[in-house]
């Protein structure tokens, strides 16, 4: 184990066709993934597995998930063929002691995670570790639990949440050029203001945050991988944008870097 400090990450992941079709913000993980510190693992949180409870990957090869239909078939061929890392998986278990973390040998790499992934690290060369939503918290509870997981960043643990902070699927337009809808604009831009004044509480009570918030998050498991970086940050760290804008309407890929 290095001692390197790693980043913590948020990258809004968008549609699981950015696999087959890169575009600008596939090109700025892409360039992230070369700029960033090599980690050691990955603790990746993603907006696709919710479950009662909270879950951890462990096994030594997860296999890659193709939670999704009505895609092209060369998307469900897609592989992304990382090991997983059992000692990682025990190590969180040893932080989250208010959890209840159970060893999951069912699931793998889901397309939250891959379709990030293969820009990142496009070698699949990192081991991944992935910890489960428990749709039962609330956004303070997520803050609160992901405050846990801090040692793992001084050793070279890479934490990345993957989810959008605009995620609307009822509303979305799946033309390319599609024009933002207002109400998604102005929670993308009021988030993105909030993070980097460092101002959390708002964000984590953002059912306060009237219709544009509601419109935004019509369910949380998009939104809430962001908490994660977000609660990580320590005093004196930054919060950097590495690509921002809103795609088919309702679908924020507001993506930040916490160092
Ligand atoms: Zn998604």
């Amino acid at each position: 184990m290095s001692k390197h400090r790693q980043p913590a990450v948020f990258i809004g992941h968008g549609s699981p066709m950015y696999v087959l079709e890169p575009n600008r913000h596939t090109a700025a993980w892409a360039s992230l993934g070369k700029r960033l510190h090599k980690p050691d693992a990955i603790l990746l949180i993603s907006a696709h597995w919710l479950t009662r409870g909270i879950w951890l990957t462990a096994m030594q090869q997860p296999k890659t998930i193709h939670d999704f239909g009505g895609f092209p078939e060369a998307l469900f061929q897609i592989q992304y063929p990382a090991p997983g890392s059992p000692a990682l998986a025990q190590r969180i278990q040893s932080l989250l002691t208010q959890a209840v973390v159970l060893e999951e040998h069912e699931w793998g790499i889901d397309h939250g995670a891959w379709s990030v992934l293969r820009y990142l690290y496009p070698n699949a060369d990192v081991p991944v570790v992935q910890l489960s939503l428990d749709g039962s918290l609330s956004a303070k509870e997520h803050y609160i639990l992901a405050k846990q997981l801090a040692p793992l960043r001084d050793e070279n643990i890479l934490i990345l949440g993957s989810g959008n902070i605009v995620h609307n699927l009822r509303l979305i337009d799946w033309d390319a050029g599609a024009a933002p809808l207002p109400w998604a604009t102005e929670f993308n831009q009021f988030f993105t203001s909030q993070i980097l004044a460092n101002q959390h509480p708002v964000l984590l009570d953002w059912q306060a945050a009237g219709d544009a918030a509601r419109l935004s998050i019509p369910t949380p498991e998009h939104y809430w991988p962001a908490l994660y970086p977000l609660a990580l940050q320590g005093s004196g760290e930054e919060v950097e944008i590495i690509t921002n804008g809103i795609e088919m309407g309702s679908i924020s890929m507001l993506s930040f870097l916490i160092h």
